[in-house]
């Protein structure tokens, strides 16, 4: 045996563990297990066909290699997308730090202050650039997100009488190509009329209900856009503004002119491009609409001791809540890249950010006048970072991509120029000779910088922005880093104990999948260079598809969505395709078990689909018979199923295949959520058990870290009638042959984060794959077995076995006075992060603790919870001063002087003895939800601020 294996070193439990787990199990065998947890009929007769696994120091060598296909030209295409320097102290602390990338999304707020004050800021951040009132903590990228303002505008719409009803949208035909596509993709199934136009031709009509511009336009031009606003507003027609983050610091706030929504990507705050992503789309609003932002929002509130602290607000909006109401099903955002670029911020403070921006725009200026003096014609009056050339393209393209110099060439009499924060003045006097050659002239030869204006006045930025003292204070490295390290220590990740949070798969996230994003030459390409240049990308891009087609047993993938959710809307979007290629307009009817993820819904109304819920029996599976009637009764216009395996009730229902060929009978699809896929991948697929249409969330079962709440990949693989319609790129030809239009900004997503999941399938291989399946039910129903006798399991299997995850009921608990939510806040005093809270079964936790985790840490877990069991037992409904309803218990409380509380503060903080060996203290008390909505904060005032108003 290779010890040095990878699957050694991802998987948890040693051999001899797994005997012993076995054993408690009252199995003989992991096979035996296996035979009593998965049905017989859905078992895959042969494994995977995937190549022999490598060592982690062959992948390396490999993914090196692979790198050096692909060509970083100097790049100049723009179009959303910039080279710029990600500081390395940045890289360094948060990037390629696990105790920032490997935590999950903020729900217990107690244990994250840390990413919630980063996120804050970066929320503070898009304020102040935009002029806003309101901004979130980041959505999937600028053409998502410019979607998303499309349907925050249309519904708001119906509470201006004036508007109801109407459904125009008007969209500047200066708006990025990619965008374009998106809205075009995101319109249609609501129901909105799309209408391109030139902004200084729009007549204002009372059709429209909203419009959306770009600033500055794709072709580099500023328009005025206040004029614009201005007219807009009096017609009562709301406008969005697609801007340039880094604009903005030279350019009037689109708030201060009033703009309704302003939207944008925040990549080239130090962000690589990553030929696509993943980056943090920002979404800023007016306090009006706070209820129907998108997204989430960080908030500041108030802890059980009246102390400052911050959490997630306004859940309600959210789909988990609103479900087939919800406008938005947006769930994983870009979390890490919004730490990121705040952090970025933080770094270079508005006096940086100016500098930056100025030299930008300076070298941008001193182009033009040398381009204009060497007789070419520049016709962008208003300008920023992009000239725009009238020439002829193809003798400058042909002769620019030979000196290595990527250019973006609208057209064959059109070529634009986009000048970065990397752009150095000998890069600027390599492109005048570029040019200088074209025109067969002597080149112009540039040795200063001088100080440019070339911004109209009326655009001009005169307000302040980055006041707040956190973005004036740590400029020095060792200020940063000092700084980083302690909102880092306030949250608790994977690098302190395990996350076993049900359906969401927190896994090892291992350094060497994680080590190829530092490298040049993957990070620092365009999404939209021409193929030539990206051969090592679309090598690892065409094996990851393949290596998931194979995964899931289906004919095809494609890597577009940027996350779980949105692949779900991709794929409905390619089953209702598929269905109006067969002339059946009319299919809208989409199933949806009760016990769904709440972006099952959310996603199908998105889609243009109408839900219609089918019942769960007792036993939590899906009632077949309800599901036959439905299916039935709706058969004339049935579109899809939609369903997850094995169940969200952590359950792998036998009768599946009896449902897909349910569906199948009455003409529609079906769509398997793939969120539960690390119960399948090497024993069972969703082909196999009669699915069209899957997606994959590689950020859960494909091993890309959470990042505190982003970035993901959701994938979907699809069968063979479903491949035509595979979403497409305006730019970069991808998808299928009758491909549905984008689906993300980017063609293949968020290519660079793709590497972590095809490294992680190249190390394992096939059989380690399977493996690691297998360990995750195993590890399951230890804790099931080991939680026997102090909690209920809700469901099981017909053989009474866990899937790879399960649900405690706690519902009982409710007679001693103690919720869910207590035994939640208890875990952080025991060191760790509770289970999912309330999905799918209010009242309950939902414990996966996958493959990864070790028998060790499985056994301190269990022990935790059995102790609050014993806790729970020992406290009555009538005195709620007891150290479940107190927990977390903070540092501050345990050292003060005096102590009343009726435990002792051993109890309180070191209730088992592994806890004194390595404390993790909640930074705040148990915070106060409830008055953070009602006194909505969403940016880095002090709260004294608002308490004395
Ligand atoms: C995580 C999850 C989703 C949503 O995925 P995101 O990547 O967060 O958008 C959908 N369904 C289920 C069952 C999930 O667990």
């Amino acid at each position: 045996m290779n010890t040095n294996a990878f699957a050694l070193r991802h998987i948890g439990p040693r051999e001899d563990d797994q005997n012993l787990m076995l054993k408690t199990i009252g199995v003989d065998s992991l096979d035996q297990l296996i035979y009593e947890t998965i049905p017989d009929d859905i078992r895959l007769k042969n494994g995977l066909n995937l190549d022999e696994p490598m060592t982690e120091h062959e992948y390396l060598l490999h993914i090196h290699e692979l790198s050096k296909k692909n060509k970083a030209y100097k790049t100049y295409i723009g179009l959303g997308y910039h080279p710029t320097i990600l500081p390395a102290v940045i890289q360094r602390n948060i990037l390629e730090n696990p105790g920032w990338y490997t935590a999950y999304t903020p729900y217990q707020a107690e244990i994250a202050q840390g990413r919630l004050e980063a996120l804050l800021n970066f929320q503070t951040m898009v304020i102040d650039l935009t002029g806003m009132e309101i901004a979130n903590a980041s959505l999937l990228d600028e053409s998502t997100a410019a979607a998303e303002a499309m349907s925050l505008l249309f519904a708001v719409r119906e509470r201006d009488q004036k508007k109801a009803g109407v459904n125009k949208f008007f969209i500047s035909d200066n708006i990025l190509p990619q965008t374009l596509s998106l809205l075009q993709t995101r319109a249609n199934p609501i129901g909105i009329e799309l209408v391109v136009g030139k902004e200084d031709e729009f007549n204002f009509s009372t059709e429209f209900f909203g419009a959306i511009l770009q600033y500055p336009g794709k072709d580099g031009q500023i328009t005025d856009i206040k004029s614009f606003i201005s007219k807009a507003n009096d017609a009562r027609i709301k406008v969005a503004v697609a801007a340039d983050i880094l604009s903005l610091v030279k350019l009037e706030a689109p708030g201060k002119f009033g703009a309704d929504v302003v939207i944008g990507t925040t990549q080239r705050f130090g962000i690589p491009m990553g030929y696509g992503g993943p980056h943090a789309a920002y979404f800023a609003t007016k306090e009006a609409y706070k209820r129907d932002l998108p997204g989430r929002i960080i908030g500041v509130t108030k802890d059980a001791n009246g102390n400052r602290a911050l959490r997630m607000a306004l859940q309600t909006r959210e789909q988990h809540i609103k479900r087939d109401k919800a406008t938005s099903n947006i769930c994983t955002a870009q979390v890490l890249l919004a730490v990121m670029a705040s952090m970025y911020a933080v770094y270079h403070g508005p006096k940086g950010l100016k500098f930056i921006a100025n030299k930008v725009h300076n070298k941008t200026a001193l182009l033009a006048n040398a381009l204009e003096k060497l007789g070419y014609k520049q016709i962008n009056t208003s300008y920023f970072d992009t000239l725009q050339i009238k020439t002829k393209a193809k003798k400058i393209k042909k002769l620019a991509t030979e000196k290595k110099v990527n250019l973006f060439y609208p057209d064959s009499e059109t070529v634009t120029i986009s000048v970065n924060e990397t752009t150095a003045i000998r890069d600027i006097n390599y492109l005048i000779s570029v040019f200088a050659e074209a025109a067969k002239k002597e080149t112009i030869v540039i040795s200063t910088i001088l100080q440019a204006n070339n911004i109209d006045s009326t655009t001009q930025r005169t307000s302040d922005f980055l006041v707040e003292p956190v973005f004036n204070t740590y400029h020095s490295e060792t200020e940063l880093m000092r700084y980083i390290k302690s909102l880092e220590r306030k949250d608790l990740a994977l690098n302190h104990s395990m996350i076993s949070l049900g359906s969401c798969t927190m896994k090892l996230n291992a350094a060497s999948e994680m080590l190829p994003l530092s490298i040049f030459k993957w990070a620092n390409i365009h999404p939209f260079v021409p193929e030539k240049q990206a051969k090592g990308y679309l090598t690892v891009l065409k094996e990851l598809e393949d290596q998931l087609t194979e995964i899931t047993g289906f004919a095809a993938t494609s890597l577009q969505p940027n996350s779980g959710a949105q692949g779900e809307f991709a794929g409905l979007m390619v089953i209702k395709a598929y269905h109006e290629s067969r002339g059946d307009h009319h299919r809208n009817i989409c199933l949806i078990p009760s016990s769904a993820h709440g972006t099952n819904p959310a996603s199908a109304v998105m889609a243009g689909m109408k839900v219609v819920v089918t019942k769960s029996t007792d036993e939590g599976n899906i009632d077949v018979d309800d599901l036959r009637e439905k299916a039935e009764l709706h058969k004339d216009n049935l579109s899809c199923l939609m369903v997850t395996y094995p169940s969200t009730h952590g359950v792998y229902e036998s009768a599946i295949k009896e449902i897909t060929k349910i569906i199948h009978d009455n003409g529609g699809q079906v769509y398997m959520d793939g969120a539960n896929m690390n119960a399948q991948v090497g024993l069972t697929n969703p082909g196999n058990i009669g699915a069209d249409v899957c997606h994959l969330n590689l950020h859960k079962t494909f091993a890309i870290p959470h990042g505190g709440g982003g970035p993901g990949v959701g994938p979907i693989c699809v069968a063979k009638q479903l491949v035509p319609f595979l979403p497409g790129n305006p730019i970069i030809k991808t998808g299928g042959d009758q491909a549905i239009t984008a689906i993300s900004s980017a063609p293949f997503g968020s290519a660079l984060a793709c590497l972590i999941s095809y490294g992680y399938i190249k190390m394992l291989g096939a059989e380690g794959l399977t493996e690691s399946t297998k360990i995750a039910i195993l590890n399951a129903n230890y804790i099931k077995k080991r939680l026997e006798g102090s909690f209920d399991t809700l469901y099981s299997g017909e053989r009474g076995r866990a899937a790879h995850e399960m649900i405690v009921d706690c519902r009982p608990f409710k007679a001693n006075g103690i919720e869910v939510t207590d035994i939640a806040k208890r875990l952080m005093d025991y060191g760790f992060h509770a289970p999912t809270v309330s999905f799918p079964v209010a009242g309950t936790l939902m414990i996966e603790p996958t493959e990864s985790e070790s028998k060790a840490e499985i056994d301190r877990f269990c022990d935790a919870m059995i102790s609050i069991k014993k806790e729970i037992d020992s406290v009555s409904k009538d005195d709620e001063n007891n150290v479940l309803k107190n927990a977390p218990h903070t540092l501050e409380m345990i050292t003060a002087n005096e102590w009343y509380l009726p435990y002792s503060r051993e109890t309180a903080a070191f209730p088992l003895d592994y806890v004194k060996e390595n404390k993790f203290w909640p930074s705040v008390r148990r915070v106060d939800d409830a008055y953070g909505d009602r006194n909505l904060i969403c940016s880095c005032i002090p709260i004294e601020a608002y308490v004395e108003a």
